[in-house]
């Protein structure tokens, strides 16, 4: 039998984000390793399969990368239908690439399916939308946090005129902030810090590049989080129905 492992993405947490196809692979699945972002509530669609946590935080502290991708090999060439269910999407900033290239090199048929990242969801379900039209022409999904601790080209986000989303950023956010307003964003930049997206236990906490830290210090803003940075996340339901209407008129609707 051909061993095949599917990566899989299981969204933000809120269990409707998740992909029939990510449905279809659970419920086929005889091994389901998962990471600790990912909400349990998704494993209904796979009731009789094995569940190994390889979180870093759940019950197996910092489960070693090498160990995770020996078992996923281990079950594959056993002939086991083999899930890796990460959260959000299992390419962004998720270890997705890593994996596929290392099961690949060793045999393994890898199939990915995407899943919603933190970074979308998040922004969605505060209302903030990545893009508009005459405000903001693109995103950047970022992470604040490097292996090797090398430094972000601070400057050219700075001046990338695009929304950031900022991944892994709680623990530096007074770094963030004087990066960006040394490469150039403005002081009163809108912010939006955004924890645990899409679950019942979501929080927001609006703020401006100058005040962003002392305002998370203040409401206690734990990972895991986004930040949005950039014009939109100042927007709110008004202002944008406010924005459509004008569009509207432009366009003579
Ligand atoms: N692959 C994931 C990202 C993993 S990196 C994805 O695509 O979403 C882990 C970081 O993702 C966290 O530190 C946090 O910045 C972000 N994150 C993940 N889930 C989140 C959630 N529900 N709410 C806010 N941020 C989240």
């Amino acid at each position: 039998m051909s061993a095949k492992v599917w990566l899989v993405g299981a969204g933000p947490g809120d269990p409707e984000l998740l992909t029939l196809k990510a449905v279809r692979a659970l419920g086929e699945a005889d091994v389901v390793l998962i990471d600790d972002l990912v909400n349990e509530a998704v494993l209904v669609h796979c009731p009789t399969a094995c569940i190994i946590p390889v979180g870093k935080r759940g019950g197996c502290r910092s489960t070693p990368q090498e160990f995770i991708h020996r078992l996923m090999l281990r079950y594959a060439r056993q002939g086991k239908c083999v899930v890796r269910l990460k959260g959000g999407d299992p390419c962004i900033f998720g270890r997705g690439g890593e994996e596929a290239q290392w099961l690949r090199t060793h045999g393994v048929e890898v199939e990915m399916v995407n899943g919603i990242t933190a970074g979308l969801a998040g922004a969605t379900q505060c209302n903030i939308p990545l893009t508009l039209r005459g405000i903001s022409r693109g995103v950047t999904l970022v992470t604040a946090h490097t292996q090797d601790d090398s430094s972000l080209n601070w400057q050219a986000l700075a001046q990338s005129g695009t929304t950031l989303v900022i991944y892994m950023g709680v623990a530096k956010l007074s770094e963030i902030r004087d990066q960006l307003l040394a490469g150039g964003l403005a002081a009163d930049t809108p912010v939006a810090m955004i924890e645990n997206a899409s679950l019942p236990q979501q929080r927001e906490c609006r703020s401006d590049l100058t005040a962003m830290q002392e305002d998370a210090f203040a409401f206690q803003l734990k990972s895991p989080a986004i930040l949005v940075i950039g014009a939109v996340a100042a927007c709110e339901d008004v202002k944008r129905s406010q924005a459509a209407a004008e569009w509207c008129t432009d366009l003579a609707l």
